[in-house]
């Protein structure tokens, strides 16, 4: 195990360093959460005042020809290098929930022999949620659920699409993105992958994993503020076929010719529906910006290190570690299996060390690799196994605690 002396040495040398102090967290927190709500990035607040004061304020309506329009392009093509799209492949707009309907919908549509959504059980709730609606809104539409090793036999000559989660928000199980793309082809399906939980934390290779169609969320390791606009993906080989069901005026081929008849946008445009959130986006934006500076492979091996730290912590303590040992196996934080796991979790925030709980049993530490250090780990490891040894966990008083997040 990691000493304090050691972490910090570690840390001294970690390339990315320089990182944490662009993120405003506050003093007296280990913040193991960034996997749910990403920290403030300092620049952030300039951004949004910028936005406010200047291009609101100021310019007024002008600010749409100076940037505002282009913009949920302008940052998908950004976000297309962190994802291995190409330009023009992705879109910032809507949140993920609705991104995902847009996207299956439209599958579904295009592809009227088959009739199939699969996806595993214990997906993210809104993807199952989503996906349910959608199949409800198309006759002969259907979802399919099963356990992730029932996947390949499930995956047949019905499947119209392949919807899949590529890291578990709660295990951090991660999917073989090129394996299960090629699977969803062999089948005839096109895949879909949630980038929402990989994206800023893991490799994702969208193009070389040959992927169909993809969502990701902006607010988690993006740092985009909560509730930040989302994005999607659709593969450049794909988008003269499909048909964004949500036909706004943002998406058509002109929409300030006010046309009474729907045209589609060429390309990725198509797949905005109304007026982008343009404070969101500044925020995003920001986000966006700042993980793009950070080198991909320097993140990957951070966070594997992270973890390994942090595991090892773990086996110290006794802890039932359900995310996969192998780095290439898993996303960017550790899940832990614990009976007491929801008091233990708010006993942990009361010491500072903000991760969450999963029901029905599981501690999520989230282990950001742009702005967390080892010594955070050592930290953090040291205050769990305190509250462990002491059982002071136990107390009723955070049982108690109604759940929020
Ligand atoms: C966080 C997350 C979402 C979030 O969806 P919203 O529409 O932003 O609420 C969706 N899917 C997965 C896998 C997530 O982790």
């Amino acid at each position: 195990m990691m000493t304090l002396e050691e972490a910090q040495a570690r840390d001294a040398a970690d390339p990315l360093r320089s990182f944490r102090e662009r993120f405003a967290l506050p003093e007296g927190v280990i913040y193991l959460d960034g996997n749910s709500l990403g920290p403030l990035p300092r620049a952030t607040a300039h951004a949004v005042a910028d936005l406010t004061n200047r291009q609101w304020g100021d310019r007024l309506i002008r600010s749409w020809n100076e940037g505002w329009i282009e913009a949920p392009l302008r940052i998908g093509d950004k976000i297309a290098r962190l994802i291995g799209a190409a330009p023009g492949e992705v879109a910032v707009t809507d949140s993920t929930s609705v991104n995902l309907f847009k996207l299956l919908t439209a599958a579904l549509r295009a592809s009227p022999d088959r009739r199939v959504v699969l996806s595993e059980a214990g997906n993210f709730p809104t993807d199952l949620h989503i996906a349910e609606g959608v199949v409800a809104g198309i006759p002969g539409a259907e979802l399919r659920v099963v356990a992730r090793e029932q996947l390949a036999a499930a995956l047949d000559e019905t499947v119209a699409v392949l919807m899949l989660t590529h890291v578990h928000y709660k295990t951090a199980e991660r999917f073989d993105m090129a394996d299960w793309t090629a699977r969803a082809h062999d089948a005839g399906a096109l895949a879909l992958w949630d980038l929402s939980h990989s994206t800023g934390a893991v490799p994702v290779d969208l193009n070389g994993a040959g992927a169909d169609l993809a969502v990701g969320c902006g607010y988690k390791y993006l740092n985009g503020g909560p509730g930040a606009p989302a994005y999607l993906f659709v593969a450049a080989r794909h988008q003269a076929r499909l048909a964004n069901p949500l036909s706004g005026w943002m998406g058509h081929a002109a929409p300030f010719d006010f046309a009474d008849v729907y045209a589609p946008a060429p390309g990725i445009r198509r797949w905005l529906a109304g007026t982008p959130p343009m404070l969101a986006m500044a925020a995003l934006e920001t986000g966006v910006d700042l993980m793009l500076e950070a080198d991909p492979a320097l993140i990957a091996a951070k966070s594997a290190s992270l973890f390994d730290a942090f595991a090892a912590i773990g086996d110290s303590l006794g802890l039932d570690c359900v995310s996969p040992r192998e780095a290439i196996l898993r996303g960017s934080h550790i899940a832990f299996r614990h009976p007491h796991a929801w008091p233990l979790s708010q006993a942990l925030i009361e010491r500072g060390v903000i991760g969450d709980f999963r029901a029905p049993d599981v501690l999520r530490l989230g282990l950001t690799p742009l702005y967390l250090g080892f010594e955070d780990i050592v930290r953090a490891g040291a205050i769990l196994a305190d509250l462990l040894a002491s059982r002071r966990y136990l107390d009723p008083v955070y049982a108690q605690r109604a759940a929020v997040t």
